[in-house]
């Protein structure tokens, strides 16, 4: 092995060491540097270097910086060892290094200048200044997210899934009362959990832990907490689980929801509170319904039992204030209560299939006399494709129509009020897209119902019309264009306003059009699904019998005109029209030189100049003319109009305004016999006779007992009281009974569970007694909750005879085959029984008393057709109430019946119902007269009256 020498040794650690080594002298010039320094310098030999310095190498800073260092370790012969420094090169790099400066000494130990290592530690420095930074950067994220965290407004707790507590922010320290020190590391469902709800806390961890499901995971829930305070709190929590590494942690958001709740609780309250004061309203609706009608009742019924009394024409005339101001203020109320019905949602719309027409023309025919009486033309189209029958309210659609026809009448002094039904829209449902949504009001869809239409209504007025400004307004509840005391019309101002919500209750809008002084026209439009009923009026395509023939129309009013001829051409007829007396004579002449004469001719009774009974008698005495039907179409009312037909013997009457139906029939009649153009006006069948009924009455106010008592008896039937429903219910089993009236609430036992109780023991027996209802309730379900108890129908209090009749004979038709039981009439005419109980047995009594009768009879018929021929309802009912007392005396209870009918309608004035009325009252005294006389023949040859005698 070679020995190396020493300075061979340090050559070689010299050339090859990585490290930087050098010798400078004391000016710090180099004097030797080795080969590492010489390549950092970039110079190929190091002897190079030698005279220069770190300023030649260096940029200044770090240049003289050496220098400062290493004259240091000159002047205190101390060493630096191992400075970290910086290096910066003229080109703008910088390096680092590790370096350590020596005193380079002689060798008497005197100090002849420096000597170093310095060695790259630029890649150590860029490493640990990257990691510097990375943690820098790493613990600012982190406190941000503690700043986050901890500043949340919602309480934020995490944890392991051990269910320790791993973090805990402030808000989780304010909402549940443990500090975070004390939080963390403990158990979560110990500290915030109440006991109950733990195990499933437990279940609900393990479960995701085992299979990843957790239904409560990921979703707002809200659940009870634990305060530290011991106290329970409910919270609203999301719970998101978090993979950390190989580990499951949970972390949560709370929510103390406390406030929440108790608003939530308070708008709770507050609704229940709502909800019962509505509930209130419509209790005291009813109850208010029931105290106003009770008495009402009673002052309209006592009202009308009186007018049938004698009375003289003052009395009369008081009285018949007081039932019309009676009548009126029922209308009011009605209306009010109507009204707050509707406010309080408590209206309910009925759904059942109706004719339309006819349902419009009756709805017209009530107001009919009022717009006659101020001279105005009452008309009504309804378009030909407007369906027959449709289903719907009818009841509420009549008082939508009630009240603009109504208004139209009140506001219009001349000119026409003409109500208009147009087809506005068929939303088809029938095949493929059943839109549930186009059906109206309730309506499920059916098989039959399948089609929806939307009719648009028109009320046009000529009359006084409506500023533009208050258009708008009169549709709201009491709003009047006039609201000013001393207006003129009078009225609640409800009217508009129930319409309007009626309207939209039934679907539709409601609006109207109006110029000044010029008219008004109210539309609305509504919802109803089609029926398919069958066709009363002829089909247009009916060949029919009325099919070609030529009609003339004579009317003045355009509009009638125009709707007359609309109709007579849906029947296939030939309508001409022609508005005066002289156009007509001159059409009918024509038409008979052409050879093609009319064969009917329809005359309105009212036209100026030449009015239409003038023509009638032109036409009759015209020798050309006397072939043609003569049909009069005239306003209601006009009671000489009526006779003046007979006189002329005209073919038939029809009162304005007309209906299609009947237009219809009274044509087909009138042709039918056009070949005796003498005949006169159709008369009705005679009266039939009502059957005398046995009817229980269960009431428990004494006034309506009262009055109920006098109007069924007065009718001829007998009645039992009861005075509520349990003396009903045994009345019942004593008795047998064709009726029952049953007031709905009563004491011990209300009407609806005394039916209860009756259909109940019929049940099995086969047998079903009608029961009615007499309530003054009119609220929503109180129909069907008397139905639904078992009744048969419904009548509302106070009580109108009419409805109560008509309401008994569609329950139990009057029997015109069966002989009336158990009554000793003489051909059902008169009773036998209670003329002995009036003669007291006396026959010469009796004997005088018909014979006075029958030689007083057409004298009073004659004052009677007198009044009827001048229009004077005032005579005419004082005619009747004679004659009603004259056959009382022996019985004769249909003649009196029908006396007292014809009295009625006299007294409200009602003069067209009332020739009816006097025909029927006419029959009956033909029937009566030779009843008595056999009557007067058998008292001849039986003396003494046996008391059970039967007719
Ligand atoms: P009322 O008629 O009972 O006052 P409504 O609500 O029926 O109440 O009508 C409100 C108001 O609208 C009436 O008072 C009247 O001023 C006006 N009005 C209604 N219909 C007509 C009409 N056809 N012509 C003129 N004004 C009308």
């Amino acid at each position: 092995m070679t020995t190396l020498a020493e300075s061979d040794l340090l050559h070689m650690l010299m050339d090859n060491v990585p490290d930087a080594i050098y010798f400078k002298d004391l000016q710090s010039h180099f004097i030797r540097i080795n080969r590492s320094v010489a390549l950092r310098f970039g110079l190929s030999d190091p002897a190079e270097a030698i005279g220069k310095t770190d300023f030649d190498f260096f940029s200044e800073p770090h240049a003289r910086q050496a220098y400062l260092d290493e004259q240091d370790v000159i002047r205190t012969g101390r060493p630096l060892i191992a400075r970290e420094e910086a290096e910066y090169w003229p080109d703008g790099r910088v390096t680092w290094a590790s370096t350590t400066k020596l005193p380079l000494r002689d060798r008497d130990g005197a100090i002849i200048g420096t000597f170093g290592i310095s060695r790259d530690i630029t890649h150590r420095k860029q490493t640990e200044s990257a990691l510097r930074q990375a943690k820098d950067s790493a613990e600012a994220s982190q406190q941000r997210t503690r700043l986050i965290v901890d500043s949340a407004y919602d309480a934020y707790v995490a944890m392991d899934a051990d269910g320790v507590i791993i973090d805990w922010n402030h808000q989780a320290e304010l909402t549940f009362g443990w500090p975070r020190e004390m939080a963390v590391d403990r158990l979560l469902h110990e500290l915030l959990i109440p006991p109950p709800y733990r195990a499933a806390h437990r279940a609900g961890v393990e479960l995701f832990l085992k299979t990843g499901e957790g239904p409560l995971l990921n979703r707002r829930l809200e659940v009870p907490a634990l305060h530290r305070d011991g106290s329970e709190f409910p919270v609203e929590i999301t719970i998101s689980p978090i993979r950390y590494g190989a580990e499951w942690i949970f972390s949560a958001f709370l929510h103390d929801i406390t406030e929440r709740k108790q608003a939530e609780e308070e708008i709770r309250k507050a609704r229940d509170a709502a909800e019962s004061a509505s509930q209130a309203k419509s209790e005291f609706l009813a109850n208010m319904s029931h105290e106003i009608r009770t008495p009402m009742n009673a002052i309209i019924g006592m009202t009308e039992l009186l007018l049938d009394t004698p009375l003289n024409p003052e009395q009369r005339d008081y009285l018949e204030t007081v039932k019309k101001s009676s009548d009126a203020l029922l209308s009011v109320i009605n209306d009010i209560l109507d009204f707050s019905k509707i406010e309080a949602g408590k209206l309910e719309l009925e759904y059942s299939p109706f004719d339309l027409r006819d349902s419009l023309g009756d709805m017209l025919n009530t107001l009919a006399l009022r717009a006659h009486q101020k001279g105005l033309e009452l008309a009504c189209h309804i378009a030909p494709e407007v369906p027959e029958t449709v289903i719907g309210d009818p009841l509420r659609l009549r008082q939508i129509l009630l009240n603009l026809v109504g208004n139209a009448i009140k506001f219009t002094e001349r000119g026409e009020v003409v109500v208009d039904v147009a087809f506005s829209a068929l939303a088809a449902t029938r095949s493929g897209a059943r839109d549930t949504n186009a059906l109206p009001f309730g309506a499920r869809l059916t098989e039959e119902n399948a089609d929806v239409c939307i009719l648009h209504f028109t009320v046009r007025d000529t009359g006084i019309g409506i500023p533009i400004e208050k258009q708008a307004m009169i549709f709201e509840a009491f709003a009047q264009v006039d609201g000013s005391t001393t207006r003129r019309y009078g009225g609640t101002g409800l009217g508009l306003a129930i319409s309007s919500r009626l309207v939209r209750r039934m679907e539709g809008r409601i609006w109207v059009e109006s110029v000044l002084g010029k008219g008004s026209t109210f539309h609305f439009t509504s919802r109803f699904a089609r029926h398919d009923a069958p066709l009363k009026r002829p089909p247009p395509q009916e060949p029919g019998r009325l099919r070609g023939l030529s009609v003339l129309v004579v009317d003045d009013n355009a509009t009638n005109r125009f709707i007359l001829a609309e109709t007579l051409t849906q029947w296939q007829m030939r309508p001409s029209t022609v508005e005066n007396a002289a156009a007509a004579l001159q059409a009918l002449e024509s038409a008979h030189q052409a050879g093609e004469p009319f064969t009917l001719v329809l005359l309105d009774a009212h036209m100026p100049e030449v009015d239409g009974f003038t023509l009638a008698e032109r036409i009759r005495e015209h020798p050309d003319l006397t072939g043609a039907t003569v049909m009069m179409l005239s306003s209601a009312c006009q009671s000489i109009d009526a006779a003046r037909c007979q006189e002329l013997a005209l073919a038939a009457y029809l009162t304005k305004p007309i209906k299609q139906t009947e237009l219809y029939r009274a044509i087909l009649a009138a042709l039918g016999s056009s070949d005796t153009a003498t005949k006169s006006p159709p008369i009705p069948p005679p009266q039939r006779v009502s059957r005398m009924l046995r009817v229980l009455l269960a009431e428990d106010n004494l006034v309506n007992q009262k009055l109920a008592v006098r109007l069924l008896e007065k009718r001829g039937h007998s009645i039992v009281v009861a005075s509520n429903g349990r003396e009903a219910v045994e009345a019942i089993e004593r008795q047998t009974f064709d009726l029952v009236l049953m007031d709905v609430q009563m004491p011990e036992m209300d009407g609806l569970e005394a039916t209860a109780a009756i259909r109940a023991r019929e049940r099995g027996s086969g047998r079903h007694l009608p029961i009615f209802a007499m309530t003054a309730y009119a609220m929503k379900g109180d129909r069907e909750r008397c139905l639904d108890a078992g009744m048969d129908g419904y009548i509302s209090k106070p009580v109108q005879p009419r409805e109560l009749w008509e309401a008994i004979d569609r329950l139990i038709p009057p029997d015109d085959t069966a002989e009336p039981e158990e009554t000793s009439a003489i051909n059902g005419v008169l009773d036998r029984e209670e003329i002995q109980d009036r003669v007291g047995g006396d026959m010469v009594l009796l004997r005088e008393l018909i014979d006075v009768f029958l030689t007083d009879c057409p004298r009073l018929w004659q004052n009677l057709r007198d009044a009827l021929a001048q229009g004077d309802a005032h005579l005419l009912s004082r005619a009747a109430h004679t004659l009603k007392g004259s056959v009382g005396n022996f019985g004769a209870h249909a003649a009196r019946e029908a006396a007292q009918q014809l009295e009625l309608l006299a007294g409200k004035g009602d003069l067209m119902p009332a020739i009816e009325a006097a025909r029927k009252l006419e029959t009956e005294l033909e029937r009566l007269k030779p009843v008595l006389r056999e009557l007067k023949q058998s008292t001849i040859q039986e003396p003494q009256m046996n008391t059970d005698a039967q007719g």
